[in-house]
C-alpha cells in the first residue's frame, strides 16, 4: 500500500506554476521567488498545515534558496524545486529512512492521544508489527473510563493472537500500567504496549494521568497518535502533549482517507520528533513505517 496524500495534489500543481514563474533562465532572487513562494504557502495552508509552521517553512525556503548559488547545468526553477523538496523532507523528519521504535528490554511503548484518533487500533497494529518482526508482545488496557475501550483492545488482541492485560474499570490506571509491566516481565515478552485513555480535548486531568503513567512505566517510546484530519489544531495538540510527556514520536492515522494531511508537516516542526508510522486503514495490517523522502517525492511528483 502506498500512502495517499490528497493534500499534496494541490502542492504539486502549485510547484508546476512556480516552475513556470521562475522560468528557465536567470537566478533565484527575492523578486522572482515571490510568486512561487506564495503558491507554496497557499498550497500548504489549503492542506491545513498550521499557520506558524507554514510561515517558518516559507522563510526557511527563501533563505536557503537565496543562500545557494545556482549550480552549473541546473536551471533556477529546478533549483527552487530542490530547495522546497529538501526542506519538506527535513521538516518531516529527515531523509534517512523510517524511524523505528527505540530499543528496550522489554521495549515499553506508551500510546497517547485524543479520543477517536485511532489510538487503540494503532496499539493493536503495533503489536502485530512487532509480532511480524518476531517479537513477543503484551498489550495493556488502562482506559478505565470507557469499558468499551477495554473490550475493543481485548478483541483486537484476540484477533492478532497477542495477550491483553486488563484489570477492569475499578482499578487506578497508573496501578494497571505498573502491574502490566510486571506481568510483561514475568512473561518475558519483548515488548509491552500500554494503551491509555483519550479525551475529546486536551485537559489537565488527562495530562496529569498520562504523566503519572509515564513515570510509573518508564517507556522506551511515548507515541502520540494524531489523526491526519486534525488540521490547523495539530500544532497546538502536538505542543501540548510534547510539553506534558516529552513524546519520542508520532503515529499519523487515517492517511487512507480524504484527509489533507497537513498534520504531517506540523508534528516534527513543532515537537522536533519524528512521525514513526502511518495508519492507512482499519485493518490490523494497515500500518506502515513513515518515509519522509517518499512523502516529499509524492508531493513534488
Ligand atoms: P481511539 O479512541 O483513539 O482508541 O480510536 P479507535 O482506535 O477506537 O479508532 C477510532 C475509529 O477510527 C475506528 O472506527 C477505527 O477503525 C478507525 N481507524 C483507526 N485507524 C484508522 C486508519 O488508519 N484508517 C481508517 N480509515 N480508520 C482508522
Amino acid at each position: 500500500v502506498v500512502v495517499r496524500a490528497a493534500m499534496f495534489d494541490n502542492l504539486s500543481r502549485s510547484i508546476e506554476k512556480a516552475q513556470r514563474l521562475i522560468g528557465k533562465t536567470g537566478t533565484l532572487t527575492s523578486e522572482n521567488m515571490k510568486e512561487p513562494l506564495k503558491e507554496v504557502r497557499r498550497a500548504l495552508l489549503e492542506a491545513d498545515v498550521s499557520l506558524p509552521v507554514v510561515r517558518r517553512f516559507i522563510k526557511k525556503i527563501e533563505e536557503r534558496a537565496l543562500g545557494t548559488k545556482v549550480l552549473e547545468g541546473v536551471t533556477p526553477d529546478v533549483q527552487f524545486i530542490k530547495v522546497v523538496s529538501n526542506e519538506l523532507i527535513d521538516l518531516m523528519g529527515g531523509g534517512v529512512g523510517a524511524k523505528d521504535l527505540e530499543p528496550g528490554f522489554p521495549q515499553i511503548i506508551l500510546m497517547a492521544g485524543l479520543q477517536g484518533v485511532g489510538k487503540t487500533t494503532a496499539a493493536g497494529k503495533l503489536a502485530l508489527y512487532l509480532k511480524k518482526s518476531k517479537k513477543s508482545c503484551l498489550l495493556v488496557a488502562t482506559d478505565v473510563y470507557r469499558p468499551a475501550a477495554i473490550d475493543q483492545l481485548v478483541k483486537l488482541g484476540t484477533a492478532i493472537d497477542v495477550p491483553v492485560f486488563e484489570l477492569g474499570t475499578q482499578v487506578d490506571p497508573v496501578e494497571i500500567a505498573k502491574r502490566g509491566i510486571e506481568e510483561a516481565k514475568r512473561l518475558g515478552v519483548d515488548a509491552v504496549i500500554v494503551d491509555t485513555a483519550g479525551r475529546l480535548q486536551v485537559d489537565e486531568d488527562m495530562m496529569g494521568e498520562l504523566r503519572s503513567i509515564k513515570s510509573a512505566v518508564r517507556p522506551s517510546d511515548t507515541l502520540l497518535v494524531v489523526d491526519a484530519m486534525t488540521g490547523q489544531e495539530a500544532a497546538n495538540l502536538v505542543k501540548a502533549f510534547n510539553d506534558a510527556v516529552d513524546i519520542t514520536g508520532a503515529i499519523l492515522t487515517k492517511m487512507d482517507g480524504d484527509s489533507r494531511g497537513g498534520a504531517a508537516l506540523s508534528v516534527r516542526e513543532v515537537s522536533g520528533k519524528p512521525i514513526k508510522f502511518v495508519g492507512v486503514g482499519e485493518k490490523m495490517e494497515a500500518l506502515e513505517p513513515f518515509y519522509p523522502e517518499r512523502m516529499a517525492s509524492r508531493i513534488l511528483g
